[in-house]
């Protein structure tokens, strides 16, 4: 039977010196500021964009909401954008995405200006985490590597495969695990016998979308896994890992939910106040 690392308490902990960091900014007169930018009502992002909230004012960390209605044009958001841009008083900006289909994402989130890119999208932090420069690290990515590392687990030489490609959790992830010293594959939906690539891994990183899809015959027995995706069935929250049957044969395995999604937030808090301590150093 494997362990279940718990996300909850490790963000728990990371909030700990996340807080006093804030505090740390508050005693020299600057209150560290998010703006989330919400279009549409979408009910799961509007469930992120509060929970994001709740957090950041558990930390003293001001969150601004600006909501717009689904059929904002673009000019409109990206003028949004520019003012939060010369604002002084805000550190990091969020587009809670998905945006409607009419909006272009990639321009939206290249307005944002690298040093309040907190969500760590735009390009020129994409380019940062590729080539191994200081920036912003998008926050899933960031967090998985937290859980993994709180394993004890060396991962320097182990055989990482991560399920999925996308530009905001999969690529990024496999990045950051390639940073790290792992031996790291890249499986996606075109990906042929996927069980024998997986069964290979030391640690297994899965951010798919599909309930179920990594199954216990797929994981090699002592194997850290981290269940990244998150699917509505049945009114419950469930992971890409079929979990009772893989806890009986990995070391590790990330709940869902209560595993990725805390550390997520607890990732934006802190790139948060690391953009309040740059601009408090440049002022
Ligand atoms: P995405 O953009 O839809 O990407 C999904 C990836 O999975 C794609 O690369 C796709 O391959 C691959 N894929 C689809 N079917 C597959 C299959 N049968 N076998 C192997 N690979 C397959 O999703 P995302 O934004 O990365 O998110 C992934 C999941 O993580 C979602 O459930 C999302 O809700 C969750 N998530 C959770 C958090 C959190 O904080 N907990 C944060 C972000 C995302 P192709 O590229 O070939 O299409």
């Amino acid at each position: 039977m494997g362990n279940i690392l718990d996300g909850k308490a490790l963000a728990q902990e990371a909030c700990k010196g996340i807080k006093a960091r804030v505090e740390a900014l508050r005693n020299i007169g600057v209150v560290p500021t998010l703006a989330v930018i919400l279009v549409g009502e979408d009910p799961a992002s509007q469930l992120y964009v509060r929970s994001k909230g709740k957090k950041a004012a558990e930390l003293g960390i001001d969150a601004r909401q600006y909501t717009f209605d689904a059929g904002l044009s673009q000019d409109a958001l990206l003028s949004k954008i520019d003012e939060l841009n010369q604002d002084p008083g805000v550190h990091g900006i969020l587009v809670q995405l998905p945006l409607p289909a009419h909006l272009d994402t990639g321009s939206v989130l290249e307005r944002i200006l690298p040093e309040k890119d907190v969500d760590g999208f735009h390009l020129y932090n994409a380019g940062a985490l590729l080539t191994g420069r200081p920036g912003f690290l998008p926050c899933t990515p960031k967090g998985i590597v937290h859980l993994v590392k709180s394993t004890g687990v060396e991962i320097a030489g182990k055989r990482c495969v991560v399920v999925g490609r996308s530009n905001i959790v999969g690529k990024p992830v496999a990045l950051l695990m390639l940073r790290e010293d792992a031996t790291v594959t890249i499986c996606h939906s075109r990906s042929q016998d996927l069980g024998s690539i997986t069964r290979e891994a030391d640690i297994l990183i899965s951010a798919v979308g599909r309930a179920k899809l990594i199954t216990a015959d797929m994981v090699k027995p002592g194997a850290v896994v981290i269940d990244v995706g998150q699917v509505r069935l049945e009114g419950k929250w469930q992971g890409d890992v079929d979990y009772a049957p893989v806890l009986e044969k990995a070391a590790y395995i990330t709940p869902v939910p209560g595993g990725v999604g805390p550390m997520t937030i607890a990732m934006l808090m802190e790139n948060t106040v690391e953009a309040a301590e740059a601009a408090s150093r440049n002022a």
